[in-house]
């Protein structure tokens, strides 16, 4: 599967579009919403064919998660990790991996990624977590991890610690109700108001060698090869979703609102240059992000540089165009009553989603510098 087909793009439209103002105002976790893109066979995007998924790559995750952040950001942060989950799963492989994969494909587990740590912050690729081995020789995990989307409510979180034996990274796949998880507060944050992102405290939680995800010690490259691709292509989709959102809404005002001569908003030159504007920017982000997807799927060597660039370019385009979007409309635009608000508070978080818009810029200059990322 490469695109949303009719009915898929249909279940998209009249029921998450349908929900997200709710989903916004009641900051609640949108799992009716994913339950349709379940019935669409969408939480199988991103798995392998042999799985029981679409076996979508990045390209299908472009399209996907533009069509999905535009009905609903809330929803589009949490399909868009089930969707990295499940590329990590089907990348890294492990002895859990076949049937971890057909769970995530048919939506009995939502997937998450626990990597952000508040000592390493936005370098979620450093984790201090370690996993250790107690006295009767079993791997245990304890400690604390943050900003986890859909915490609480994923039946799958991976988990990226520190090697027992000092030897690089692991990923081990964590049960939602093993023993010793808790998670913590609510997402109290700007914008994407359901994603339920908060902190997940592991107090001893036992995984083993049948757990991991990915080889001993590799979990480095995992987070570099598979998670990085897919995160940073899924994220810039959700943003230039969240910007034709705010677009449409915008040009939609302008041609309604009229004054009392008769004459609209749209007829304003200033408003049809800002249209414009808009328009180009959406257009530039889109671009970049399908070009940057295509050549990660054709294994272009060049491919890592131009979606690193997507997600800078998506995240900042979402931002300026929302409040582009919030200036066309005027004071109408700062309340509920049009859905712009909405857009722009759902567009701040990409730039400062990791890795960062900073790290990004230096790791782009490294890598057009010939120097080693990161
Ligand atoms: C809505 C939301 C959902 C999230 N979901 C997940 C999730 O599911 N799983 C997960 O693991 N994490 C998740 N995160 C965490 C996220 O990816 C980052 O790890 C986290 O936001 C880092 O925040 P911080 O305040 O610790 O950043 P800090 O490390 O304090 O950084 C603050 C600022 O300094 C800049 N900065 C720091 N160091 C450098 C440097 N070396 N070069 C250039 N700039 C630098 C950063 O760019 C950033 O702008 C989520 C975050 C949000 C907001």
């Amino acid at each position: 599967m490469t695109a949303l087909d009719e009915r898929a793009a249909a279940a998209v439209r009249d029921r998450i579009a349908a929900t997200a103002a709710a989903v916004d105002r009641e900051r609640s976790f949108p799992a009716a919403s994913l339950a349709a893109l379940g019935e669409q066979g969408l939480l199988g995007l991103t798995v392998p064919a042999e799985h029981g998924g679409a076996g979508g790559g990045l390209s299908a995750l472009a399209e996907a998660g533009e069509t999905v952040g535009g009905a609903c950001a809330s929803t589009g942060m949490t399909f868009l990790m089930h969707a990295v989950t499940a590329a990590t799963v089907a990348g890294g492989g492990g002895p859990r991996a076949a049937a971890l994969l057909r769970e995530l494909a048919d939506g009995e587990r939502i997937g998450t990624l626990a990597f952000s740590e508040r000592g390493t912050g936005a370098h979620f690729h450093a984790p201090e977590l370690r996993v250790e081995r107690d006295g009767d020789g079993r791997l245990r995990i304890s400690g604390r991890k943050s900003f986890v989307t859909s915490g609480g409510h994923a039946g799958l979180y991976l988990v990226l610690v520190q090697s027992d034996d000092g030897g690089g990274l692991d990923c081990y796949a964590v049960d939602g109700g093993a023993d010793g998880i808790a998670f913590e507060g609510s997402w109290e944050g700007i914008g994407m108001a359901g994603n339920s992102s908060v902190a997940m405290v592991l107090d001893g939680v036992a995984v083993s060698e049948e757990d991991r995800i990915g080889v001993h010690g590799a979990g480095g490259a995992l987070v570099f090869d598979v998670v990085a691709p897919f995160f940073l292509v899924g994220l810039a989709a959700v943003n230039v979703g969240i910007a034709a959102a705010a677009q449409a809404a915008a040009t939609e005002h302008a041609k309604r609102r009229s004054y009392a001569d008769g004459s609209t908003l749209a007829e304003v030159q200033s408003i049809q240059h800002a249209l414009a504007d808009i328009d180009l920017t959406v257009r530039q982000a889109r671009l970049l992000v399908r070009d940057a997807a295509a050549l990660g799927d054709a294994g272009d060597p060049g491919a890592l540089v131009a979606i690193m660039a997507a997600k800078v370019a998506a995240t900042e385009a979402a931002r300026d165009v929302t409040q582009q979007a919030l200036e066309i409309c005027g004071g109408q635009g700062c309340t509920p009553a049009l859905p712009i608000e909405r857009h722009l508070r759902d567009a701040r978080a990409g730039a400062v989603m990791a890795p960062t818009n900073g790290v990004l810029r230096s790791w782009i200059g490294k890598a057009l510098a010939g120097l080693p990322v990161p």
